[in-house]
């Protein structure tokens, strides 16, 4: 099956302006783009879609995925642990409200049962279940004794053998992306995020590990000392990090082509921005929340002055931040961090794509058509895409999850 958007204006992924022009999808690939005025002449089989001048942009990568938090805009849970099979049901409905969001790619930091995102990802990968590409991950681990984030994992024994023992778990469960949180958390626990939990040589076992095993590692680190223990482990996406130094910029500017980052302001915002019942302490998320976002003001710009390749996602999931509400990252980067549109959008779609190492997240010919068609111009105002019904279109791998627009054949209207 052949589809061609024609008359749209297309927004490639890295961080240029938006041009005119039409799109062919072969299969599950983009088979050819070409800007005004060039066109291409469809067969007589290829569907046609008019974009009457929405933009054509590639669909979004959440980098800090939670589907197992499992709030979202369809409902909203007040437990934070779930039976398992309600874990999974909300999961499962979660990667569908993310697509339906305009999300095709997600980096999951972690999930709190076992077994469960592999499932899920072999689900929808086989199109059994909607959702977008999930690299799926496990338990949060943190070591046992230590409360900064209590994941209840039974693997979290101490030195680098149980750390060996824990990736091996992982790599057979089907886990891609392992999550090890570093730092406390100051959100759950005041003042935490100065604790360390791991030592170094658990951090080397990790890293050969992961490496043994194919696993990419994400790592929640809010200090130089924790960065630096996340940098030891190999860890291709730092979380947070919102007190670290100048020399840590510098260090991880070094190391902008193996390493991503990811601030995670989303929940920190909408934490802020919470009016909870009398009976729900936020007081500690509040005051942990006002103190990062005032460091990420100054620390998130600097980093990408840097070349730090800085990608969006924020901790979706919580009753005040339900997840659905992704794309609210990319006006946070605009209106906290200094970025123009065109770079958010990137930092949503090609900067997420290379953290997934997949042929996604870039309008290119030859790599997987992963689309949205917005009605507007998000390169104008990226807070359009917090709206799903201004999503058009949906395409993952070249078939459609949303089509609002009418499809034409050339056989059919000549
Ligand atoms: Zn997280």
């Amino acid at each position: 099956m052949t589809t061609l958007f024609t008359n749209v204006q297309i927004f490639d992924g890295t961080a240029q302006a938006t041009r005119a022009g039409s799109v062919l999808v072969d299969g599950e690939t983009i088979a050819r783009i070409a800007y005004a005025p060039e066109t291409i002449v469809p067969d007589h089989a290829t569907r046609v879609i008019d974009g009457a001048g929405r933009t054509l942009m590639p669909g979004m990568v959440e980098a800090h995925t939670h589907l197992t938090w499992a709030s979202s805009v369809e409902k909203i849970y007040h437990a934070f642990i779930l039976p398992p099979d309600e874990l999974e049901i909300a999961a499962t409905r979660n990667a569908r409200v993310l697509l339906d969001h305009g999300f095709t790619s997600l980096w999951s930091a972690g999930a709190l049962g076992d077994g469960i995102e592999p499932r899920l990802a072999a689900r929808i990968a086989a199109g059994e279940t909607p959702g977008g590409r999930l690299i799926p991950s496990t338990l949060e681990r943190s070591p046992e004794g230590d409360d900064g984030v209590d994941t209840g994992d039974v693997f979290n024994g101490r030195g680098p053998e149980a750390m060996r023992a824990f990736m091996a778990y992982c790599a057979a469960q089907g886990v891609k992306a392992v999550k090890l949180v570093i730092s406390g958390e100051s959100a759950l626990k005041p003042r935490s995020h100065t604790q360390i939990l791991y030592t170094p040589e658990e951090m080397d076992a990790a890293r050969e590990a992961a490496q043994a095993h194919g696993l990419a590692i994400s790592c929640h680190a809010y200090t130089d000392e924790a960065v630096d223990l996340a940098l030891r482990a190999g860890a291709r996406i730092i979380y947070h990090a919102s007190y670290i130094s100048d020399a840590m910029v510098a260090r991880l500017a070094a190391l902008k082509d193996s390493v991503f980052y990811g601030p995670g302001c989303g929940v920190s915002v909408a934490a802020l921005e919470a009016s909870p019942p009398p009976h729900i302490d936020m007081s500690a998320m509040k005051a942990s929340a006002a103190e990062r976002m005032d460091l990420e003001r100054v620390l998130v710009p600097k980093l990408k002055a840097a070349g730090v390749r800085v990608l969006i996602g924020g901790d979706y999931g919580f009753p005040f931040n339900p997840n659905g509400r992704n794309a609210r990252d990319l006006a946070h980067f605009v209106d906290h961090f200094g970025f123009s549109p065109v770079e958010a959008l990137a930092a949503a779609t090609g900067l997420g794509g290379a953290l997934t190492g997949q042929r996604v997240g870039q309008l290119r010919e030859g790599w997987l058509a992963d689309l949205l068609l917005v009605d507007g111009d998000p390169t104008a105002d990226v807070a359009i895409l917090q709206d799903a019904n201004r999503l058009s279109a949906i395409m993952l791998g070249g078939v459609f999850h949303k089509l609002t627009l009418p499809a034409a054949t050339p056989a059919t209207t000549h």
